[in-house]
């Protein structure tokens, strides 16, 4: 790339390291943004800058937010004694948008794969099993119906159940392997409603 002054070289090298953009994408973004006003890439930059510093774990359900404590686990009129098990704070989302979801989350992070060496212990099931200690009704396991989803409902059904609370798994109808937040919210919705006791 020795046609590209230093600088842009450099920009291509660093935006390529995101997920998803190659060389070619990384040079239409690097270029874009030479483009820009000033004062818009700057404002793009420090919105990167403090968001990477401030967002961290909610101490409860483990989503990311900026505060201790998510939104969701601060509210009160939530149902605390229902627990959504989700892979990330992305389907969290997808659920929240429904509007019609009255509990509260537990985000893993991740799911058991073992084709790809993630163990129970590389995503936030300590943290749930913990979280059950205080009053829980029932443990919603949200997670995707890839096989990594399924295998990690197993895990936490076969972890939860000795312990006497409702776990169920939200029915499929999900498309396989499909990401949650690209579901609609009708669908969801049916995949909660519709979900069985494991
Ligand atoms: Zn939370």
């Amino acid at each position: 790339m020795d046609y590209y002054s230093n600088q842009i070289r450099k920009l291509i090298e660093e935006l390529s390291r995101l997920p998803g953009i190659g060389t070619k994408s990384a040079a239409r973004l690097a270029f874009h943004l030479i483009h820009m006003p000033v004062p818009d890439v700057k404002r793009l930059a420090e919105t990167m800058v403090e968001a990477r510093e401030n967002v961290r774990y909610c101490k409860e359900c483990f989503t990311l937010t900026d505060q201790e404590l998510c939104p969701i686990c601060a509210n009160e009129n939530r149902d605390h004694r229902t627990i959504m098990v989700v892979e990330n704070t992305r389907d969290l989302a997808a659920y929240e948008k429904t509007g019609k979801y009255e509990g509260v989350y537990h985000v893993l992070h991740g799911a058991i794969s073992p084709m790809l060496g993630i163990g129970p212990g590389d995503i936030k099931l300590k943290e749930l099993i913990e979280r059950l200690e205080g009053e829980v009704d029932e443990v919603i396991v949200a997670t995707n119906s890839s096989l990594e989803g399924e295998t990690t409902a197993m895990y936490i059904s076969k972890l939860i159940k000795p312990t006497g609370i409702k776990v169920s798994r939200i029915a499929s109808g999900v498309p396989v392997g499909g990401d949650l937040e690209y579901i609609d919210e009708v669908t969801l919705l049916r995949a909660l409603e519709g979900r069985t006791e494991l």
